[in-house]
């Protein structure tokens, strides 16, 4: 009480009248999943979730933010009377719902529309749980942000962005804290990174003055945001934090400390910056590099899933259409909220603990296993074709299948005892075998290797297994760089000095094991659809086998592989030196491309030594340039060298795994299969066309689908079709401008009786209706990178309900 007493005359004077002010917002940062599994989460969320409800009975000043409509869905399941409070602490204005997604997902692997599902279920859920339009996205926690956020962001209705995690950066400080953040199509949102550099502060005066020194807008901007509460495995504020803000809320010396809720923070910062710096493009974070590839296949688990929960769609939305099949609606909710919670940013990023990931892998089995059901439910329903193949990409085709029917009309007998047949099939359709290709593929061998040959391409496999030439006949053009092999697979060290499962240090480059010995290299397929040589090596404790393909009338070389690695601490990539002047990667990201140098002119561009991407990568100089494709990985880095002969080698290697000892001693030991290809020749459309291609391959199923829309440009990409979520039996489609250039009029035909057209957002609401002419075509304007969603009345609504 002598020291109350003493002290009263201090704590009474006021702060700085220009002090900054610190919005304080109660937080409590709870991973779904990282040191504990899932089923712990549900526990750690119920505990927090009560004792935040019970404090904010102590102090009703409280503002506690929370985010992850998932953690709220398992409480309304399995824990309600928790719920109910959460509810009631909502309308009391101590609990606030904020983000609008499914999960903090991570921020940079996710697919589009997978990341666009993020937004569109938790903002639904937010909206009918607690009647609130979710403003902002909060992700203070994933290990980098792509540029598609932006548009994303708005379209569901967001704007505001938090995140903080960019302070993690190991080289370079972004220039500020509050600003607009630009994506890919131009679109801005307004952003802000807390300068306390935490997203689980606890109030105390170092963190205070390390948030009013370090905030980069100062002079222009008075005030930042502290998210205050134990996180990462919940907890929240605690009284001692509340009882410091009370006493800090205004005390000289000191930036003043607001609690309020994230909304009224943002309005208000908005509101005192007319001008804003523009950050354009990516938020990149110059750490945490090694989550591109960790837990490979929790990595490709996902991208399965996605591929077919965009088939699953199409087809249910097909013969809803065509034939009146009841669409699984429920089913299909329950499937992607499962694979939304798995792109979590510890679980897609591969940093959990074994027993996640274990789970994650055994998920992904079963929810492969329900979509291939869902599949064949619908496709089972419409019109018998023999012999057909299913489309579900965005483009026609034309190209050789693999398929298990060796008998059907004009098919090679495969090695393995399948069949390739040569298919010509229309975009989001079926399609048909065509007998002959318009010239076949070869194979001889030659010095211990093999030369394949398509008239296309020519490619050269030698003794040890190696691409020595792959050469684009109609260009003139080789692909491999003077004096370099293809397909070189490559081991490092890999063990950084920090976060085992999240970084690729730089210094991994310094030491390099080249894998250039081959136990057998054989002619196992020869023409004429598909030629395939089969290439087996052992190192260390493993053994990997690859099939290098080449098909008729295809420009690209798929290697199909299948791998059985024991490797420690120890990250394996396959480089493909090409000979082309690159000066610039693009890479796909959610709905469209970024570019990045391929040069370390700057400590930025050399921070970013390690890269990602969906599913192409593609370097190129005028008139020619090659894509690497994959079909699960994403990591990947580009460098560039000139030659003794004065010429460039643009060199791209894919990684492929890594074996992280922490948080998971045994990852990604054992069996993975995956495919990546090289197209020799390509520009961007036809990586785009590549990377669909090679993630959705052709569907043997014996029946007729013609598609529900059509579209007179390669330029604009449907991402999704589907039916309306709010069981209209609308049509709803999803449409990008993939190649980074003003469309004026894009005709989209519906393949049905339209009645009419509207605009819609992520979440499906209906705006404007444009024109549908007599013919049902919806004319389109796009500008570069823009998402559109439309939906399509039907003049007769398919019958609905649900399959079971
Ligand atoms: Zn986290």
């Amino acid at each position: 009480a002598a020291a109350r007493g003493r002290l009263a005359d201090v704590l009474a004077r006021p702060a700085h009248a220009s002090a900054h002010t610190l919005a304080a917002v109660g937080h409590a940062h709870i991973d779904s999943a990282w040191l504990w599994p899932v089923r712990e989460t549900v526990r750690k969320c119920a505990r927090t979730f009560t004792n935040m409800t019970t404090l904010a009975q102590e102090y009703p000043e409280l503002v506690f933010a929370c985010s992850s409509a998932q953690q709220y869905a398992w409480m309304r399941e399995r824990h309600p009377e928790v719920f109910a409070r959460m509810k009631k602490a909502a309308e009391d204005g101590t609990w606030v719902p904020v983000g609008g997604m499914w999960v903090e997902a991570d921020g940079n692997l996710p697919g589009g529309e997978a990341m666009a599902r993020q937004l569109v279920h938790g903002r639904r859920f937010f909206a009918e749980e607690f009647g609130v339009e979710q403003k902002g996205v909060w992700l203070p926690d994933s290990f980098g942000y792509t540029a598609a956020y932006p548009q994303l962001a708005r379209l569901a209705g967001a704007e505001w962005f938090l995140t903080q995690k960019l302070s993690w950066n190991e080289t370079n400080k972004l220039p500020h804290h509050t600003f607009h953040w630009e994506g890919i199509d131009g679109t801005r949102i307004f952003t802000h990174l807390p300068p306390v550099d935490s997203y689980n502060a606890s109030l105390t005066a170092t963190e205070l003055a390390h948030a009013e020194t370090n905030f980069e807008d100062k002079g222009v901007s008075t005030r930042s945001l502290v998210p205050f509460g134990y996180g990462d495995g919940g907890g929240g504020p605690s009284r001692s934090m509340l009882e410091k803000a009370r006493r800090l809320r205004d005390l000289e010396g000191s930036p003043k400390v607001a609690i309020e809720a994230p909304d009224a923070f943002f309005a208000a910062a908005r509101a005192e910056r007319t001008e804003l710096p523009v950050w354009r493009g990516e938020l990149y974070l110059e750490n945490h590099r090694g989550t591109y590839t960790s837990q490979a296949r929790t990595k490709r688990g996902n991208r399965r899933s996605e591929a077919l929960l965009r088939e699953a769609e199409l087809w249910a939305a097909t013969a809803a259409i065509r034939v009146g099949a009841p669409y699984p609606y429920e089913r299909l909710e329950a499937l992607w909220q499962r694979v939304l919670l798995h792109q979590f940013h510890d679980i897609l990023p591969g940093t959990s603990i074994a027993w996640v990931h274990q789970q994650a892998e055994r998920e992904y089995g079963e929810i492969r296993d329900e979509l291939e059901t869902l599949i064949a439910d619908a496709t089972g329903r419409l019109p018998r074709a023999d012999g057909a193949l299913l489309n579900a990409g965005p483009y026609a085709r034309r190209e050789v299948a693999v398929v298990s029917d060796a008998e059907l009309p004009g098919a090679q007998r495969l090695s393995d005892g399948r069949g390739a047949v040569l298919a010509e099939v229309g975009a989001l359709s079926s399609g048909d075998t065509v007998s002959t290709p318009r010239q076949a593929v070869t194979a001889a061998a030659d010095d211990g290797g093999f030369v394949l040959d398509n008239g296309v391409l020519g490619v050269v496999v030698d003794r040890r297994g190696l691409l020595t030439s792959v050469h684009d006949h109609a260009a003139g053009r080789e692909a491999i760089a003077p004096g370099s092999v293809g397909n070189l697979l490559q081991l490092h060290p890999d063990d950084p000095n920090l976060w085992s499962a999240w970084n690729l240090d730089s210094y991994y480059r310094d030491t390099v094991r080249d894998l250039d010995e081959a136990e057998s290299v054989t002619l196992v397929d020869d023409g004429p659809l598909l030629a395939s040589v089969r290439v087996e090596r052992a190192f260390g404790a493993s053994r990997i086998v690859q099939h290098i393909e080449l098909t008729a009338e295809s420009r690209q070389v798929t290697v199909r592989t299948d791998i059985d690695w024991q490797e420690r601490d120890t990250v394996l990539k396959t480089a493909w030196p090409l000979d082309v002047h690159a000066e610039r990667e693009s890479a796909e990201i959610q709905f469209g491309h970024v570019q990045r140098p391929t040069h370390e002119n700057t400590s930025w561009d050399a921070a970013r030594f390690e890269l990602w991407a969906h599913r192409w990568v593609h370097v190129g100089e005028r008139h020619w340039g090659a894509a690497l494709l994959n079909d699960s990985t994403y990591g990947h880095d580009v460098r560039r060298d000139t030659r003794a002969d004065g010429g460039t080698t643009t060199t791209v290697r894919l990684s492929l795994l890594r074996s992280p000892h922490s948080p998971d001693p045994q990852a990604d030991r054992g069996r993975h299969r995956f495919s990546y290809a090289l197209v020799a020749g390509a520009g961007i459309e036809e990586a785009i066309a590549g990377g669909y291609a090679l993630n959705l391959p052709l569907r043997p199923a014996p029946v007729e689908a013609a598609a529900l829309v059509s579209l007179d440009t390669d330029d604009i990409v449907v991402e999704s079709v589907k039916l309306a979520d709010d069981r209209s039996g609308d049509v709803v489609v999803r449409l990008y401008e993939a190649c980074g250039g003003a469309v004026g009029a894009a005709r989209l035909t519906a393949g049905f009786a339209l009645g009419a057209a509207y605009d819609c957002d992520l979440l499906e609401r209906p705006g404007e209706r444009p024109a549908v002419s007599e013919e049902g075509v919806v004319t389109l304007k796009f500008r570069p990178f823009q998402i559109r969603t439309l939906r399509l009345r039907p003049t007769m609504p398919p019958s609905q309900g649900e399959t079971r």
